[in-house]
């Protein structure tokens, strides 16, 4: 064990286990597994009574938007590298990215969201593309990051498939990487029996958006709302499930799910479907729905894709959400999308058309939890289930981890997230913009009267006190990195 590292014991009157809540103590080691021991005894730190003590969270989808500089040699050697891109082109263009943010702002985000584990995207200068590629970058990522990492890979026409991995679909993304439908099906039945994960908007078949602005005249901060409305992620929906079934693929994740009927679509497919269908349901929509945006000051930086669900859309998603945790559903799991765009891109732009889609939420993950726990009668397990649980063991097919995650149980891996669910909370941007170190740091969420506070989050053993600036207690370094090195 590496000498700085220290044991610390927590003592709680609220663990949470299997559904039970009850008093203990936790020794937390770095690189060792969770102890949980009798509540009797000597601890570090006895946390305040109102303190409760679970499962880290898992985040199946962050844009961390850092992106690998290969080596020339690399470049060069490359199968899939563009043709009439130069190295220089592609190192300016990826250092001018990681300048923006990177894993060091990401991994502060996830801490101070409760979180241990996150699915980073693939949008990057230099793409996860192949397993050659995909491996390195997916190394690079859990070297320097502060959490443990997961990398999608990036599916693109005639790139390999990687066996045994999840590859996402960037296709089908509004403004994305502009292929055909044509290729998106060859795509699919490229990879027979794969498992691919997609992007479930786009625009609209029979009007674009300025048709549409034309004709409906809405608001501007209403625009991009209802264009890329529930009908649209319907349909892309429908679409992609009709090349994983004629692919006879094993597996399909459809992601940042906005509405009860998109919801609703996968959980009836499922009945009658070959493929397997996981659902990740977007964090923000359990918490705005675009009639909220009339009173709100922060509309218009509030873009998300697919847009915000109308108040009753939401209403059937929370219900919906909340039955899959009631029935401990193990493909159904809430996932962020947290997207760190400047705060100029974000804005609407001065012909009317909205900025950048996304927006900053990993850091307020626990926030927005708690507003279920408090406004729409979710229960920690039900959250548990969501939030920790289902998506840990969803990342385990891809990925292995040096002991059991996802379990609260002596010998699991100590990944833990220590909070007040009651606190008020307000989001203070300046503060923020310290504490994640991230210059452009701003909040749709600055002016919500919001509650629940994270004090630790414990990954693989190492403690992060989290209420103010992160700092690690018990070792220092990366818990995954120090893991490999001991
Ligand atoms: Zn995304």
């Amino acid at each position: 064990m590496n000498p700085e590292n220290k044991t610390l014991v927590f003592r709680t009157n609220h663990l949470h286990q299997y559904g039970e809540i009850r008093p203990a103590r936790l020794r937390c080691t770095p690189g060792i597994p969770l102890e949980i021991l009798d509540a009797a005894g000597a601890a570090d730190i006895v946390l305040p009574a109102a303190m409760h003590v679970t499962l880290a969270r898992v985040d199946t989808h962050v844009h961390f938007r850092e992106s690998y500089i290969p080596r020339r040699e690399e470049f060069e050697s490359d199968l899939y590298r563009p043709a009439d891109q130069s190295y220089e082109a592609l190192v300016d263009t990826a250092r001018a990215a990681n300048a923006k943010y990177g894993f060091e702002q990401g991994s502060l985000a996830a801490l101070k969201g409760g979180v241990w584990l996150i699915g980073a995207m693939g949008n990057t200068a230099w793409a996860p593309l192949g397993e050659e590629r995909w491996r390195r970058i997916d190394e690079y990522y859990q070297q320097r990051a502060l959490i443990a990492t997961h990398v999608w890979p990036r599916m693109e026409p005639g790139v390999a498939p990687i066996a045994g991995q999840e590859e996402k679909d960037f296709g089908s993304t509004f403004g994305g990487s502009g292929i055909s439908g044509g290729q998106r099906r060859q795509m699919y039945l490229d990879r027979r029996g794969g498992m691919v994960s997609y992007h479930n908007d786009r625009a609209r078949e029979d009007e674009s958006i300025h048709d549409f602005q034309r004709r409906i005249q809405p608001p501007d901060y209403l625009l991009h709302h209802l264009y890329y409305d529930g009908e649209t992620v319907l349909a892309a929906q429908r679409e992609t499930f009709t090349y994983a079934r004629e692919a006879e693929l094993k597996r399909l994740l459809t992601r940042h799910i906005p509405t009860g009927a998109a919801l609703d679509m996968i959980l009836s497919a499922r009945l009658d479907s070959p493929v397997e269908l996981p659902a990740e349901v977007g964090l923000d929509y359990l918490y705005f729905n675009r009639d909220m945006l009339a009173e709100r000051a922060t509309r218009e930086i509030n873009y998300r894709r697919p847009a915000l669900p109308s108040k009753e859309d939401q209403t059937s998603l929370i219900a919906l959400t909340k039955e899959c945790a009631r029935r401990r559903d193990p493909l159904t799991f809430i996932g962020s999308d947290h997207a760190p765009h400047p705060l100029a891109a974000k804005r609407l732009r001065p012909d009317g058309m909205p900025g950048s889609p996304g927006t900053r939420v990993l850091e307020l993950s626990h926030q927005v939890h708690m507003h279920l726990l408090h406004q729409h009668g979710f229960t920690h397990h039900d959250l548990d289930w969501l939030t920790a649980i289902a998506p840990a063991r969803y990342v385990a097919q891809y990925k292995s981890f040096p002991f059991p995650a996802g379990e609260m149980e002596t010998g699991a891996m100590a990944n833990l997230v220590i909070f007040d669910p009651d606190e008020p909370f307000s989001v203070k941007e300046d503060t923020l913009r310290e504490e994640l170190r991230d210059v452009e740091y701003h909040s749709a969420y600055r002016d919500e009267k919001l509650r629940g506070r994270v004090y630790y989050t414990v990954v693989n053993g190492l403690v992060f006190d989290v209420a103010g600036p992160v700092r690690p207690l018990n070792g220092a370094g990366s818990p995954i990195k120090k893991l490999e090195l001991d």
